[in-house]
């Protein structure tokens, strides 16, 4: 394979995305470019290998994580200036997003090396591309702290941000950060949570923060798998007309009332008009 643009000897690190799920999804390039490098380095070369296999290929990896990037990535330059092409991938999709690879890369930049993408799954595009929330305008935030305090104080301070913001979560924790997602925004905010995607129990869920909440931590098998959390924009929360405030206040009145009802008197509360605001929560919750 020839490597375009490549003027003084050296080689190109290729940042090669790899499947989340389904070992189909692969590019023929990315194929092509694993079979033909110097040496592919793997976040976890067990976990790659059984992708390697699958598309027969067997070229020789290192292991290249979090805790020896700095080490190894001195042999990496070292093979990349002598004129060998080395491929990076990760354990699954797109690596550097939530991955190893920043400094390397950022290295190969300052060396002036090539660096070339080849393109294909991440799962936080994945999900956002099937969630039904705004996609001209996101923000990716990765995974949020483990300690509740901390989770809930960059929450807070993400609760006016416009655009969908785009969470990575494990299984360990995510009823309790779907739980505190509900306690800061409040009960109106809307989200999606799309768990195991491309594989067997792949599932997207949509609605607001608070029944996501509560539907995750009624169900031990919604809480098992991968997880990708999806915030829609605070704009996006109230209908073409209706004020935050008043279906706030009616989403607290319908865990008493009933929905015509919660309705009315919410419109009596913040002077929102009755109808309107009727019609809004019918639609919310229809199914
Ligand atoms: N580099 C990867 C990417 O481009 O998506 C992400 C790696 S990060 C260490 C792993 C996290 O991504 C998981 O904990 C989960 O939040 C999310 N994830 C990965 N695969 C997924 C899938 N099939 N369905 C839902 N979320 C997934």
């Amino acid at each position: 394979m020839s490597e375009r643009g490549v003027s003084n000897g050296a080689g190109v690190l290729y940042v090669v995305a790899t499947p989340i799920g389904n070992l189909d999804d692969f590019t023929l390039r990315a194929i092509e470019v694993l079979k033909t490098v110097q040496r592919i380095a793997a976040e976890d070369t067990r976990h790659t290998r059984r992708l390697l296999q699958y598309h027969g290929i067997d070229t020789p990896m290192v292991a290249l994580h979090e805790h020896n990037e700095r080490q190894v990535m001195g042999r990496i330059l070292g093979w990349l200036e002598q004129g060998g092409s080395i491929a990076l991938v990760s354990d699954a999709g797109t690596p550097l997003i939530s991955d190893p690879g920043f400094p390397l890369v950022r290295e190969c930049r300052r060396r002036g090396l090539r660096v070339s993408p080849v393109p294909g799954p991440s799962a936080m595009l994945a999900a956002l591309s099937v969630s039904g929330l705004p996609a001209d305008s996101f923000c990716f935030h990765g995974f949020l702290p483990r300690q509740v305090s901390a989770r809930r104080e960059k929450l807070k301070q993400l609760a006016k941000a416009g655009g969908t913001s785009i969470f990575y979560e494990s299984a360990h924790r995510i009823a309790g950060m779907l739980e505190d997602c509900c306690q800061v925004l409040g009960p109106v905010r809307e989200g999606v949570v799309a768990r195991e995607l491309t594989k067997q129990y792949e599932e997207v869920l949509s609605g607001t923060l608070c029944e996501l909440a509560r539907t995750v931590e009624g169900d031990p098998l919604r809480r098992k798998g991968e997880f990708v959390v999806l915030i829609a924009p605070p704009q996006a929360e109230a209908g073409e007309g209706v004020s935050v405030q008043a279906l706030q206040v009616a989403e607290v009145l319908l865990g008493e009332l009933p929905l015509k009802q919660a309705a009315a008197l919410a419109a009596k509360i913040t002077g929102e008009k009755k109808n309107r605001l009727y019609r809004e929560l019918l639609a919310r919750h229809r199914s």
